[in-house]
């Protein structure tokens, strides 16, 4: 997908996970520059959706920024969040570009194995007249949408953590309630 989806969807996808509530409206506001910097690689004689959309860059690399927050911070949660915000704008970038480019070399540079997902559609015939009912490209922002959701969820985890100093499944038990009571609120 192109740069400006990128920065505008995340921006609205953080908006909506209330990213701006919990820190400040500049939150957003870079996480959704965070996720153009994939997009780097087109230009400077890197290799295309490779060099920085490879599972290393956007998978390892911000998995190990959270590992190294949660053995360090050890009172407040700010590095956390900000790990996870990291953590999800990247991992989401190459994974919507799957559904809607054709060439994201993710396992660069182990292998040089393009991943596509762009081709299954789902139309309705109906008397020679075709109806698309499934795009792949909405498929995938409707990933990347669940994706960039789960700002809302792991940064409250995280907060309910910090709060009652339990272990993640008490945090993760106490979401599933809050979750649950919110839902029956109006
Ligand atoms: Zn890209």
């Amino acid at each position: 997908m192109d740069v400006l989806f990128h920065f505008l969807f995340t921006l609205m996808a953080l908006y909506a996970a209330r990213v701006h509530v919990r820190h400040h409206h500049l939150a957003p506001l870079i996480f959704a520059f965070v996720a153009t910097l994939p997009d780097v690689d087109h230009f400077l004689g890197l290799v295309a959706r490779g060099t920085l959309h490879n599972i290393f860059v956007t998978f390892f690399f911000p998995l190990i920024l959270i590992a190294l927050a949660f053995k360090y911070e050890k009172y407040g949660v700010f590095w956390k969040q900000m790990s996870i915000l990291f953590f999800l704008v990247l991992v989401s970038h190459p994974i919507l570009d799957f559904f809607t480019s054709y060439s994201v070399v993710y396992f660069y540079p182990v292998s040089m194995q393009h991943v596509d997902l762009t081709n299954f559609d789902i139309q309705l015939n109906v008397e020679g007249e075709t109806y698309p009912i499934v795009s792949s490209a909405s498929a995938g922002v409707l990933v990347y949408a669940f994706i960039l959701a789960g700002a809302f969820f792991l940064e409250e985890l995280v907060e309910i953590q910090d709060r009652t100093h339990r272990g993640f499944r008490y945090a993760l038990g106490r979401l599933g309630e809050q979750v649950r009571s919110w839902l029956r609120e109006p």
